[in-house]
């Protein structure tokens, strides 16, 4: 197939779809080298971080949690509720600038090395299907192959642990949403007092044997909306594994005893071979690219065997190919940066001055003020306090810069955690301090003897008519 037939045959059709508009299911040949090797054992760590994550505890509660049901979030140890709203908006966007800036100078390197659905993918459940099934070849002469007892033992055994292991990244998952004591009570108690956690586990657990077992990188090409948005995130500079065209172009192939006139590709197809989603990188970068590195490795190893330096293959960008240099300072990434440092500056801020409770304190509505014993004169006001800690906290008033007695209706007032109280208060001052119609009022807020905040809001009096 000529250069250009090839260039637009493969932006016609997907790798993972024949010609007959059918699933081709791909049998990507085990990747082995120094990126694989790396790639290994950051996802041992990651998987280390989920499934010990929802263990871990801070002063006895989780270190994370991601309670969408109760709208409660503990995020390294501290916790945030619908209150904080705002403040998970802001670290929304701050993310998703985030994600923007990586992905314009990085490309798709998050895909590759931290995705969950590439490690678990990847490193997990298609480590099996070797283990169990074989190279590729064995994989697809299986697949091939009539139903046989070796047969049956072999997909048993590899769907059962298919399921255990789905099962247990569901629990996982539920885990980093409930919490590990809830969780516990799902496992322990009578199935019948958590049917709702139940249904959730199972029904987790099948939807990800199915991505796993079935779906695989369908769930990269087809649906991942990262994914989508490569192509108008990268740029000329932006870092993809890209083959460098220039050094092994014209292709051709080995032939022993002739003068090699081709560039360095020995087109030896050892690259798509280990394709976890079915492409021939030299064409150049694909949405189905998801940067595994699988690719690298395998021409690094071609290159190795034939005496040429490694890096056919590598992490670089279309600039960096072709000039040989790359910009890392594009406008396009200055404006992200400026804007991420903007938005992480507010959140720090924001974030380090959040207090503990926060007060209102307003006249109650249609009220105006009460003549009280002694020469007092009294305003009734509504208290809204929300906890934002994880236990209760004692609340007292005292106001500032005037004599004055304020108090609370029933009881002394204990803010429930992470609820907003409501209560209600008198503020009493003698009729000769009160010079004018409406009084400004700074009422100082206690939790024990920590001062948590001042509240302005205003008294209303009666004033004395003019004699004469
Ligand atoms: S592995 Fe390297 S040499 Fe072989 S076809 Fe791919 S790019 Fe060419
Ligand atoms: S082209 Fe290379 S990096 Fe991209 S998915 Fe295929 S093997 Fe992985």
């Amino acid at each position: 197939m000529s250069s250009s037939s090839r260039e637009s045959s493969f932006r016609d059709h997907l790798g993972i779809v024949s010609a007959e508009g059918k699933r081709t299911w791909l049998y990507p040949k085990a990747p082995k080298g120094r990126f694989h090797t790396a790639r290994l054992i950051v996802s041992a760590a990651l998987l280390m971080i989920l499934f010990g994550t929802p263990f871990l505890r801070l002063h006895g509660h989780p270190f994370m949690l991601f309670d969408i049901t109760e709208r409660k979030f503990i995020i390294f140890g501290m916790i945030f509720g619908p209150h904080d709203f705002f403040l998970l908006a802001l670290a929304m966007i701050s993310t998703i600038v985030f994600i923007f800036l990586f992905t314009v100078v990085f490309g798709r390197l998050f895909c590759g090395w931290v995705c969950p659905q590439t490690v678990f993918m990847e490193m997990v459940f298609r480590k099996l299907d070797y283990l169990i099934e074989g190279g590729p070849g064995e994989q697809r002469a299986l697949n091939n192959a009539p139903w046989t007892a070796t047969k049956i033992r072999k997909k048993g055994l590899k769907h059962s642990l298919y399921f255990i292991l789905s099962f247990l990244v569901a629990n996982t998952l539920l885990a980093w949403i409930i919490g590990t004591d809830k969780l516990y009570a799902i496992v322990t108690d009578p199935p019948s007092q958590h049917l709702g956690g139940l249904t959730a586990v199972v029904l987790f657990s099948g939807i990800f044997h199915w991505i796993f077992g079935w779906f695989r990188e369908q769930a990269c090409i087809l649906v991942c909306p990262y994914g989508r948005l490569q192509s108008v995130m990268l740029d000329r500079n932006s870092i993809v594994i890209a083959y460098d065209n220039l050094r092994g172009e014209p292709r051709g192939k080995l032939r022993r005893g002739q003068e090699r006139k081709e560039g360095d590709c020995i087109d030896c197809g050892q690259c798509v071979d280990v394709c976890p989603t079915g492409i021939d990188i030299r064409n150049g970068t694909q949405l189905e690219c998801v940067n595994c590195t699988a690719c690298i490795d395998a021409c690094d190893h071609v290159m190795d065997a034939v005496k040429k330096p490694r890096g056919l293959i590598r992490y670089d960008s279309i600039e960096g190919i072709e000039k040989k240099h790359r910009a890392l300072a594009t406008p396009r990434s200055i404006g992200y940066s400026v804007v991420l440092v903007i938005l992480i500056c507010l959140l720090t801020y924001f974030i380090s001055n959040r207090s503990d409770i926060d007060v209102t304190i307003l006249r109650t509505p249609g009220m105006y003020f009460q003549e009280q014993p002694d020469d007092y004169i009294s305003n009734l006001y509504d208290v809204k306090a929300v906890n934002k800690t994880f236990s209760p906290l004692p609340l007292s008033f005292r106001l500032r810069s005037i004599n004055g007695t304020i108090r609370v209706l029933g009881d002394s007032l204990v803010l429930r955690s992470q609820e907003a109280n409501a209560a209600k208060l008198f503020v009493l001052l003698k009729r000769d301090q009160i010079k004018s119609m409406n009084t400004p009022l700074d009422v100082e807020v206690y939790s024990g003897d920590k001062l948590v905040g001042v509240v302005r809001s205003s008294f209303l009096g009666p004033v004395k008519k003019k004699e004469g």
